[in-house]
């Protein structure tokens, strides 16, 4: 299927940005503006940032999310954030699920599955990651990965309309390395084939971005490739101007 759907390109500024950095974040909401006619914009900057980053561009075509949530609505979980807090920053967005901490910090399919449903009630969208580590990579092992983490990280009433998934290798994650531009076409494949058997119609619409290493240089390329409906970019969301050269090779494409 062509590129039909309209993209999002998503910046995860991970644990970079203080007061200052929202100088950044505003030349990348000028920027994005030439680009709005055909590409969203999401920003994901600390937590810290949220509502200063929401009210900022408040009225502008950038978007602001969080990068992680609680997967429980409230109560006594001291340094937690819950989705419906995330809500309250005024951010449209959350990122469940980022490898960072699947790997770093154990999250299970199970743990994701509950953040998403929470982000879900808080009406946010969810920016689901997915991605098989090096090894299960070189043991052959990437689609049987990906098959589980998509059945078990997606709650399975959606909606799809609230629903982003994010494939991203982890061994592509901040390596500068990223798989083949034929891989890449296999595995968005993949992925939409399993999003229209469990959700049909709704689910060939629901965007799927391609994240690790995503640079200006490659960008064009990535942008491309069927399926591949936008981009999640970690190191090179966090200069304006990197960032929004890759929002310019989307632009070009779509
Ligand atoms: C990420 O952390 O989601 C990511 C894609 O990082 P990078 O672009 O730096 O590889």
């Amino acid at each position: 299927m062509p590129n039909t759907i309209r993209p999002l390109v998503a910046g995860n500024w991970k644990m970079h940005g203080l007061a200052h950095s929202l100088s950044e974040l505003a030349l990348i909401a000028q920027g994005s503006e030439q680009h709005k006619h055909c590409i969203d914009t999401l920003i994901c900057p600390p937590a810290t940032l949220l509502a200063a980053a929401s009210n900022q561009s408040a009225g502008t075509c950038l978007a602001i999310g969080a990068q992680d949530c609680s997967s429980e609505p409230y109560g006594a979980y001291t340094g937690d954030i819950s989705a419906a807090m995330v809500a309250d920053s005024g951010a449209r967005a959350v990122i469940v699920g980022h490898s960072e901490r699947r790997q770093g910090r154990s999250e299970t399919d199970a743990d994701v599955l509950r953040k998403s449903q929470r982000v879900l009630e808080a009406g946010l969208q969810a920016i689901i990651c997915i991605g098989e580590t090096e090894s299960e990579m070189l043991e052959g092992r990437t689609e049987s990965v990906l098959l589980r983490q998509l059945k078990d990280s997606i709650p399975a009433n959606g909606p799809c309309s609230s629903l982003v998934i994010a494939y991203e290798p982890v061994w592509a994650i901040g390596t500068g390395r990223t798989p083949t531009i034929e891989a890449i076409a296999g595995l968005h494949g993949f992925i939409r084939g399993y999003l229209v058997s469990a959700f049909g119609r709704d689910g060939a619409a629901v965007r799927i971005l391609y994240g690790g290493s995503v640079k200006v240089d490659n960008a064009a390329e990535i942008a491309c490739v069927d399926h591949v409906n936008g981009a999640l970019v970690g190191g090179a969301s966090l200069k304006s101007e990197d960032f929004l050269g890759i929002l310019k090779a989307f632009g070009s494409i779509h």
